[in-house]
């Protein structure tokens, strides 16, 4: 910052003192050739280039004027512009004359120029802002610079104004906004952050850093740091929001995520944000955000996410064996189903029934039937190794085994494994005549999925098969020897 201003101040030194030479060389020149009647060879050359200097002084655009003992002797027409006055008013009068009483900061006119003429002629160069009073009344605020000159062997100032109002009405009413809108958001008792992109400096509101448990006076990250105080986990996903938003992808920049907070823990915040400023090429140069805390939202809204984790486990599982109930078993097979006709990969279904369970419960009590109904509840489960099978409990003494991307040869041989290790947990069963101890009876049939068919299809074929292992002794497996 400190090299613009220096680097500004010694472009503007360079061209006002330039500007000055040129000046002082065609003052001299105009006054030869004012009071010569004859014209000389060198007054011809310095006639030619007067041209040069109408370009630069008459014809810039920045006003340039010319003070001497206290008084304007000379001004282009940018500065009759600016001034909404004749060359001829001008000349003649001084600098606090064209100007109100007072400046903003409540110094008088008269004495803040003298103040500033005695630096220029000091220093050599003095720049500040000036507010002058026009012809017509009006107001206008110019950034001054004044450059000390020997004129005919007497000080003279060599002034430009460049017109700034426009620049200080928009900075004015931004900062106005900027505290309103601030205040606003505090009150709110959201947190501000703003963030210059160029430079990656970053200032944050004291409700923000408050929101951490940092004071308003520790010391706090300026630079991109923050994105270091996001949860690791969140910290990607942070970025590709960002970027995206600044590479106008998303139109919106609202991201959660947990921050670390001076304590050590994380806290849960949104943070919403725009970019206010844009370079011609539409580079994101400056982004304003808020940030607000969501602990509590998001401690609510995970204990009920975990409850309605629980209510849909429970509402998928039979109360009794705990394996996943009929409800679950209708949405897989069809979701299966659906997936398999898309694939093209076979989907196999073992369907079982436990034989002469009436009479079971009639000889052992229905206590020992919900005992022996769990058993081979577990059982099925037991002999389903992959992570996409289900095993389920169909109906009252049925169950089932959805297999996906399952052949034949394998559901077989899943489905001859849950009838051995039935009849190996020896449950005895003194009212069955196909054993002495608890066995079922189970259908398998493997399909490829076609759109035109459904999960209904294949149940309805499981359970002829059934049909056919009970009518056919019980206590096997039922499956058709040549499928395709
Ligand atoms: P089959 O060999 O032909 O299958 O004869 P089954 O006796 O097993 O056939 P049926 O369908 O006539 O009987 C099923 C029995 O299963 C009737 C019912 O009491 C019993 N059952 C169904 N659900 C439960 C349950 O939750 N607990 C108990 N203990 N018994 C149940
Ligand atoms: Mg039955
Ligand atoms: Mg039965």
């Amino acid at each position: 910052m400190n090299i613009t201003i220096h680097t500004l101040v010694a472009v503007l030194s360079l061209s006002n003192f330039l500007l000055a030479i040129v000046f002082i060389v065609q003052y001299r020149a105009n006054k030869t050739h004012w009071n010569s009647d004859k014209r000389t060879t060198e007054e011809d050359a310095l006639q030619k280039s007067d041209a040069k200097y109408h370009v630069l002084f008459r014809d810039s655009p920045d006003a340039y004027l010319i003070i001497m003992d206290g008084a304007f002797v000379d001004c282009n027409r940018a500065a009759e512009s600016l001034l909404r006055g004749e060359r001829a008013q001008i000349i003649g009068q001084s600098p606090e004359i064209l100007s109100p009483d007072f400046q903003p900061d409540g110094r008088k006119s008269s004495d803040s120029a003298k103040d500033k003429i005695t630096v220029a002629i000091q220093t050599g160069n003095c720049i500040y802002e000036w507010v002058h009073r026009r012809f017509d009344g009006s107001d206008f605020i110019v950034e001054v610079s004044i450059s000390s000159i020997m004129l005919e062997g007497k000080l003279a100032l060599f002034t430009t104004w460049r017109d700034i109002t426009e620049r200080i009405q928009v900075q004015k009413a931004l900062m106005e906004n900027g505290y309103r809108w601030k205040f606003a958001i505090e009150g709110s008792g959201d947190g501000v952050w703003d963030w210059n992109i160029q430079t990656g400096e970053s200032k944050y509101s004291m409700r923000w850093k408050e929101m951490l448990g940092y004071a308003e006076s520790d010391i706090f990250p300026v630079n991109n740091e923050w994105i270091d105080m996001v949860h690791p986990d969140d910290r990607s996903y942070v970025k590709t929001a960002m970027q995206a938003y600044l590479d106008k992808m998303t139109p919106i920049y609202v991201v959660e995520y947990r921050m670390k907070c001076k304590d050590g823990n994380y806290k849960w915040i949104l943070s919403r944000g725009m970019v206010v400023n844009r370079s011609s090429d539409g580079t994101a140069l400056r982004m304003i955000g808020t940030q607000t805390d969501i602990s509590d939202r998001r401690l609510v809204e995970e204990a009920l996410e975990e409850s309605n984790r629980k209510l849909e486990a429970l509402s998928a599982t039979d109360g009794l064996t705990g394996i996943a109930n009929r409800r679950r078993f209708d949405e897989i097979l069809a979701k299966e189903y659906a997936r398999h006709a898309r694939s093209g990969a076979e989907l196999s279904l073992v369907l079982l029934d436990i034989d002469h369970f009436k009479s079971f419960n009639d000889n052992y009590g229905h206590v020992k039937g919900d005992e022996c109904l769990r058993d081979i509840g577990r059982v099925i489960a037991g002999c389903t190794s992959r992570a996409a099978d289900l095993a389920a409990r169909y109906g009252g003494e049925e169950f089932a085994c959805i297999l996906p991307e399952t052949d034949h040869n394998g559901a077989v041989v899943i489905a001859e494994k849950i009838c051995s290790s039935i009849q190996a947990l020896a449950i005895p069963h003194k009212g069955s005549s196909s054993a002495d101890c608890i066995t079922a009876s189970i259908g398998v049939v493997t399909k490829q999925c076609t759109i035109a068919g459904s999960a209904v299809d294949i149940v309805a074929h499981a359970d002829e098969l059934l049909y056919q292992a009970k009518s056919g002794g019980r206590n096997r497996v039922e499956y058709v020897i040549n499928p395709y």
